[in-house]
């Protein structure tokens, strides 16, 4: 399966804009998703555009939580007929959109893939089931990622972690993954990157993740 980071705060390269926000591709199992849409559809359309990614062949929408940094990019990717958006129950900022499932508790998003379920009513995040144990895509862990790893073992054993980790700072629970990629909003990159330089790699608008 291959994450490809389309909207970050940063970027390593120079035809992509870096902006405060979060979307990944994540291709995986036949279906293309789009995990959160950033803070602007613009620089999400522009950034989508340079990378080669076609609209038309998004699957699914995430939306990890109601925050405009995540949701802000949504309608350069929003009004494709067989296209669902996966959203918290409690999101509020588009009650209206074409194709909205509301998830409560862990759910089946495709087969292989899931919601961890909605964690302290504000964000869910994505689960990709493999061999070598599960991917977990996050948008900013504001439940923590303590939280977010126990509710995805019920998916399997969690091997890899990527996304925005805000302001975890409780290292020792992320020891056993193989593959960390913290970024977007997470406070403490350089101590996670010192602390475990096997598995740390670097996020950044383009960067390509195959797991
Ligand atoms: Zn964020
Ligand atoms: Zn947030």
């Amino acid at each position: 399966m291959r994450v490809t980071i389309v909207y970050d705060n940063t970027t390593g390269q120079e035809n992509l804009a870096a902006d405060w926000g979060f979307s990944c591709l994540v291709e995986a199992h036949g279906k293309t998703i789009l995990f959160d849409t950033g803070a602007r559809a613009d620089i999400l359309a522009q950034n989508m555009k340079t990378l080669r990614i076609e609209p038309s062949r998004i699957d699914a929408v995430f939306i990890s939580h109601d925050h405009w940094d995540h949701t802000g990019g949504l309608s350069a990717v929003s009004g494709i007929d067989r296209m669902n958006i996966y959203v918290p129950g409690s999101l509020q900022s588009m009650p209206d959109l074409h194709g909205l499932r509301r998830i409560a508790g862990p759910a089946k998003i495709f087969d292989e893939i899931f919601s961890t379920g909605v964690l302290k009513a504000i964000e869910h995040s994505l689960v990709i089931r493999q061999e070598e144990g599960l991917i977990v895509v996050a948008g900013c862990s504001h439940p923590g990622v303590g939280e977010i790893l126990t509710a995805a073992s019920a998916f399997g054993h969690p091997a890899a972690l990527i996304g925005g980790l805000h302001g975890f700072d409780d290292f020792e629970l992320i020891a056993g993954l193989s593959c960390i990629c913290p970024t977007h909003c997470t406070r403490h990159i350089d101590r996670i990157a010192a602390m475990y330089p096997q598995q740390y790699v670097s996020g950044g608008a383009g960067r390509v993740l195959d797991l």
